[in-house]
């Protein structure tokens, strides 16, 4: 195949739609302004025809898509719309909303992994993009829905979101790209500044809440029952979509070979189910020939899913029922988060890819995040509790040395610098930092600064 045939948009007749979550026999069309079925009230999941697009060969896929890969044309070179048979088929290229999302590094971590007794660990760095979080690769996908329901004359006003940060800060950047209006409803005081300026330059309507994340979820939903607001919580499985592309990535990333194990950090617990979604659907394909296993970790402070299965014995499977709890503060708050919306969808994929759901103290959180740091990484807290549950699991025997992980990060750690600080400086509440390691402040002259030197390294040679 030659690489323009490779790169070219497809002509075949690839189709998705949606279909109920729960197995029910209700379907709609991609152009639909709906989020649950109307039936069984279950949420609705996007399905492609498998079919069609196992027409061609796990081969000539694997070609398309590196084909493609960060360097095909506008918009065929994101690490989304590359794969954009398997995402939205019929979306019409015009009404692409892209920021370059995906594409995103697999860093290799030897001296980290080494320091925590494994020796094949990488870490998928979603938080490299254009917002700073894996929240653009879900939400290119809806915003150009979005941009298709317009364009065929849907009155869609505004597109609304609750959000614990990084989803307000993509979805005010690709509605700012495209020029739809946007309102994001945030928990007043309970998101980092760097979070909370973005939607704002970004041309959004931001409305404080003074309540968590779960009341402003209440009022959004509220408000999305006029069909003028469109709703872009993860409950919309458009953007699923788009975060299944990750675990494509992965897998394009180590030479179309699956890792043993994923670890993810779970809120919502809607990117989780879109690993799952990725690797089945590769593996139905023929891409790959094999699942890795599944690690869903969650903050101590908001655990329902934890309480739900680790807690009490119980394997993560469809069918179990995950309580609603109040989530307590934490210092990763984008998953400050007690009744997930994906529950349900997040236990298939558990169920389907042997998983595991571990849990990380506040105190577990920020030493994994600083250690990570120390060989050098820049971790966000949500990627802090990802990495204290893979040094769990490691120190359990559960994950062994010689097996192949791949620890998901969620957000850059430049949108967490207050947290970074804090454990520096060492006044998180509660907290302490064994790891830390704050500025040293000396006199202005060549001596001062050399017995600091030889106060952390050992003397040197004068010269
Ligand atoms: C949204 C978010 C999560 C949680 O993802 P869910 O799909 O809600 O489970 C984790 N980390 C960061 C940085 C996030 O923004
Ligand atoms: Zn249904």
């Amino acid at each position: 195949m030659t690489a323009s045939a490779a790169i070219a948009p497809d002509a075949a007749p690839f189709t998705a739609r949606f279909t109920c979550g729960e197995g029910c026999d209700f379907q709609a069309p991609l152009t639909g302004v709906i989020y649950h079925c109307p039936k069984c009230g279950g949420l609705l999941e996007v399905e492609h025809d498998l079919a069609a697009l196992g027409a061609r060969s796990a081969a000539a896929w694997k070609a398309t898509f590196d084909g493609r890969f960060k360097l095909g044309p506008w918009p065929y070179g994101s690490g989304v719309w590359g794969k954009k048979e398997w995402i939205y088929p019929q979306l019409a290229d015009a009404n692409v909303v892209s920021m370059f999302e995906g594409g995103s590094p697999l860093l290799r971590v030897d001296r980290y992994a080494r320091e925590i007794g494994l020796e094949d660990v990488w870490v998928k760095e979603c938080g490299v993009t254009h917002t700073g979080s894996f929240k653009d690769l879900g939400m290119t996908v809806l915003v150009s829905a979005v941009q298709e329901m317009r364009a065929r004359g849907t009155p869609i006003r505004a597109v609304a979101c609750a959000s614990t940060g990084d989803t307000s800060a993509a979805l005010s950047a690709y509605c700012a790209a495209a020029g739809i209006p946007s309102v994001v409803l945030l928990p007043r005081g309970k998101i980092s500044t760097a979070q909370l300026v973005q939607p704002i330059a970004n041309g959004a309507l931001v409305l404080e809440l003074d309540t968590d994340f779960d009341g402003c979820m209440k009022v959004v939903r509220a408000l999305s029952e006029t069909p003028d607001i469109y709703l872009a919580n993860s409950m919309n499985s458009l953007r699923i979509e788009g975060q299944k592309t990750a675990s494509i990535e992965i897998a394009q990333q180590l030479g179309w070979t699956v890792p043993d194990w994923v670890v993810i950090p779970g809120g919502n617990l809607g990117n989780a189910s879109a690993v799952g979604k990725g690797f089945t659907m590769m593996k139905a394909l023929g891409l790959i020939d094999r699942l890795p296993r599944l690690v869903v970790a969650q903050a101590e402070h908001a655990n329902p899913l934890y309480q739900a299965t680790t807690a009490a014995g119980v394997k993560p499977r469809p069918g179990v029922t995950v309580r609603p709890m109040a989530a307590r503060k934490t210092l990763a708050s984008a998953i400050q988060i007690g009744a997930p919306v994906s529950a349900g969808r997040a236990l298939r994929a558990l169920g389907a890819l042997d998983g595991l759901v571990e849990q990380a103290s506040e105190q577990e959180l920020a030493d994994a995040a600083a250690r990570a740091d120390r060989a050098g990484l820049f971790t966000c807290p949500h990627t802090g509790v990802a990495l204290a549950a893979l040094e769990k699991l490691a120190g359990r025997g559960v994950i062994r040395p010689g097996e192949r992980v791949v620890v998901i990060s969620t957000a850059h750690g430049l949108k967490f610098s207050d947290f970074k600080v804090g454990y520096h400086d060492e006044t998180l509440p509660g907290l302490r930092s064994p790891l830390r390691n704050p500025a040293v402040r000396v006199a202005a002259t060549l001596g001062a600064v050399q017995d600091a030197i030889a106060a952390r390294h050992g003397r040197v040679t004068r010269g």
